[in-house]
């Protein structure tokens, strides 16, 4: 680092050194000479002796222009960083002087009328902005999913808070760690907070161990990422030459491939790809390199702070291990005991999974099979590496000394909505990597075990390379890695459930914090989810299935004519009524009460969920499994 910020002064001092060196190797091997071959050198003809010294003198000559010309470069190269060192000099004082007016102006300004009251941006942000800054700054935010009116005007080399525990700073690292390629990838992301993040890893990684950065452009069609980034880079590589690389995909691939291409750019021992909307901590790197140098097979993950999109204050993440739900979602999980015992707060966490950005020694990446490139958009890439790396031998872990600062965007400017490509994705991950428990993704994202009409493309190639790797199965993942992810095996029936008097409304988990279900219209989200168990339960709302948090059992309280949502263990140690007998278009009929579940008119003509003496209103679920039987059927 300090190399890399004094380049022009050292090349200076290297210069002056070389002329001074230059002429005592000339004099001295000239009286060495003269001393040594005494004689012979009066024996040669004066002719010659002039040519000796002609040819010397013009060696010299050369020698002294060649010099000459690397001062000018380094002359130059000193210009441009004192230009890029005034320009920053005088956008820190026009963000001082702007700062400084907005504040004076904010003092003289009244409170301003808010011209969109209930956009994300201006709930804690922006009271003293003008209509046309308001204006400026809202389409900003919904062009990019963040503050770029704010991310435009902080500084690039922003200070952020430390966020390790202080017992990292007392760690000490190997002077001899792996050398380093920074991938960050990007699809749309506003200039400033590129150059944020570049900025953050260039302060904050040793430049000793900082091979290159590697920018990946997944076919943006922001204008200010063409030129302007490009003469960006020119300008870091003026002052950290070779350091910064650019590579733009023709057409979008989406993220699981940009991280692909990165890796393929990448020449350093270790590879860390990142968002490019982040901001590298203090010490980011080393805890890194140390364990990939320790264990080639690990992939490990930072532990993550958020950059709020609005205000852009970093708000501190305890440490947790990475994990998922059965839609693939990742999730954050308790740290496991056995990290708790170990007393080291310091001491990597093994996590089941990465949430996306990581970092891995460069070739064992390759040799596992880097990400699956038939992943499309967003999502499901880093479960599928996570199985892949458990299932065929490698680790994953959190180094909770390793922390990066991420901007978690309020939308996000390639999709309006995820789910399409996630449950594409995660159903990849399923029926490449999950064996008998693939089911429980179907499940938990409501698509038909056959025929679900949506197209994974095609596995063929990642399935051969499980069989090279000789991956464990999935099964030995749950047991071995995953405990707290539950398969359930029990259900026969799922989907939206619907009572054949209103067809257009379906059973739903009602308001939350609440645990009254109610009847509502039909709509494709997981609170209408329904679960129907072979040993009698109603599971209502997102599947959970984690060993430690309950999923929802539709319950008789006994009394009263609504019927609640209860935890299901815990309704199961209190003996409350949860199970119902239940066939496909029959009744729902609680197997202590014998009241049925049906539907009535309330006082405003819509229907309310009852519990009551049956009436044969009968129900169906959306799908069933295998040849669970209908009521009706032979
Ligand atoms: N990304 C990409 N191509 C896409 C979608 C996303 O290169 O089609 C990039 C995106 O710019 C970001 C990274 O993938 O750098 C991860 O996406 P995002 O930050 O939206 O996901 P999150 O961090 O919120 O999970
Ligand atoms: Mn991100």
């Amino acid at each position: 680092m300090m190399f890399r910020r004094n380049f022009p002064k050292v090349l200076c001092i290297g210069l002056i050194l070389a002329i001074a060196i230059n002429l005592l190797v000339f004099y001295s091997r000239g009286t060495s000479q003269i001393s040594l071959l005494g004689h012979k050198e009066l024996q040669l003809p004066l002719s010659e002796r002039e040519g000796e010294v002609v040819k010397r003198l013009s060696h010299l000559e050369a020698d002294l222009q060649h010099l000459k010309e690397s001062m000018k470069l380094a002359l130059k190269q000193q210009e441009s960083m004192n230009s890029t060192l005034t320009r920053v000099k005088v956008e820190v004082r026009s963000v001082q002087n702007a700062v400084k007016s907005t504040e004076s102006e904010a003092q003289k300004r009244k409170p301003q009328k808010k011209l969109f009251p209930h956009s994300q941006l201006f709930k804690q942000w922006g009271d003293d902005l003008s209509e046309a800054e308001q204006q400026k700054a809202q389409d900003l935010f919904e062009k990019f999913g963040y503050n770029v009116y704010l991310s435009d005007r902080l500084p690039l080399n922003r200070t952020i808070p430390d966020t390790r525990d202080s017992r990292c700073l007392r760690k000490t690292y190997s002077s001899q760690l792996p050398s380093l390629s920074v991938v960050l990838i990007f699809m749309n992301e506003a200039l400033s907070i590129i150059e944020r993040a570049v900025t953050s890893v260039i302060n904050r990684t040793p430049s000793r161990l900082l091979k290159e950065i590697i920018l990946v452009d997944d076919f943006s069609t922001n204008e200010e990422l063409k030129t302007y980034l490009d003469e960006k880079i020119t300008l870091y590589n003026h002052q950290y030459p070779g350091l910064l690389k650019i590579i733009r995909h023709a057409e979008r691939k989406g993220l699981a491939q940009a991280r692909n291409t990165g890796w393929e750019a990448a020449t350093a021992d270790v590879v860390a790809i990142l968002d490019a909307h982040i901001e590298v901590n203090i010490g980011w790197a080393e805890p890194i390199l140390a364990r990939i140098q320790e264990d080639r097979t690990v992939v490990v993950s930072p532990v993550f702070d958020n950059i709020r999109f609005d205000t852009f204050i970093l708000s501190k993440y305890e440490l947790a291990v990475d994990g998922f739900n059965w839609e693939l979602w990742c999730r954050y999980d308790a740290l496991p005991q056995a990290w708790i015992d170990l007393q080291d707060v310091t001491a990597p966490v093994k996590s089941p999974s990465i949430m996306g950005i990581l970092a891995a020694n460069r070739l064992f990446l390759g040799e596992i099979g880097s990400l699956d490139g038939g992943m499309l958009v967003y999502g499901g890439e880093n479960v599928e590496l996570s199985l892949r790396v458990w299932q065929c031998g490698g680790k994953i872990e959190v180094l909770p000394c390793s922390r990066i600062a991420h901007l978690e965007r309020s939308h996000k400017p390639y999709a309006l909505d995820l789910s399409p490509a996630l449950k594409r994705n995660a159903l990849r991950v399923a029926e490449i990597w999950m064996g008998e428990h693939k089911h429980m993704v179907y499940l938990a994202w409501n698509i038909p075990l056959q025929n679900s009409g949506i197209d994974y493309g095609d596995i063929s190639s990642r399935v051969a390379l499980r069989e090279k790797l000789k991956c464990k199965s999935f099964d030995w993942y749950l047991k071995n890695v995953y405990p707290l992810l539950k398969p359930i095996h029990s259900i026969v029936a799922y989907g939206r459930m619907k009572n054949t008097l209103d067809r257009t409304i379906c059973v739903d988990r009602g308001p939350v914090p609440g645990n009254i279900p109610i009847m509502y219209p039909c709509h494709e989200f997981s609170p209408q989810n329904v679960y129907y168990h072979l040993t009698g339960e109603f599971y209502v709302g997102p599947l959970v299935a984690e060993a430690t948090a309950a999923d929802h059992c539709l319950t008789d309280p006994g009394s009263g004519e609504k019927p609640t949502l209860e935890p299901c263990s815990e309704a199961a140690r209190k003996g409350l009524h949860i199970h119902w007998d239940f066939k496909q278009e029959g009744a729902a009929v609680n197997r202590d009460t014998k009241r049925c579940l049906e539907i009535e008119k309330d006082a405003s003509s819509a229907y309310v969920l009852v519990l009551q003496t049956c009436t044969s209103q009968v129900w169906e679920l959306q799908h069933t499994v295998g040849s669970w039987g209908h009521a009706h059927a032979p």
